[in-house]
């Protein structure tokens, strides 16, 4: 019988860090142009609007992780 008596693998990128974003995708709309980012450290998500391409894009949600019931 194999065992089931394994740890839980502590989470790797707890930790604060500055989020490495990667555009996946970007979207025009007539707001401006949606883009979708993802942290290639962590895997956390994040949407942008860039309502103008000379301006930085703002946050449009909160940045989300799959697994974190500890953020809101
Ligand atoms: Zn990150």
């Amino acid at each position: 019988m194999t065992s089931l008596n394994t740890l839980p693998i502590p989470h790797p990128t707890r930790t604060a860090h500055e989020h490495a974003w990667l555009v996946e995708s970007r979207h025009p709309t007539s707001e401006g142009v949606v883009v979708y980012v993802r942290c290639g450290d962590c895997a956390t998500r994040r949407v942008d609007l860039q309502s103008h391409p000379q301006v930085p894009p703002t946050a449009l949600s909160r940045e989300a992780r799959h697994v974190d019931p500890l953020m809101p």
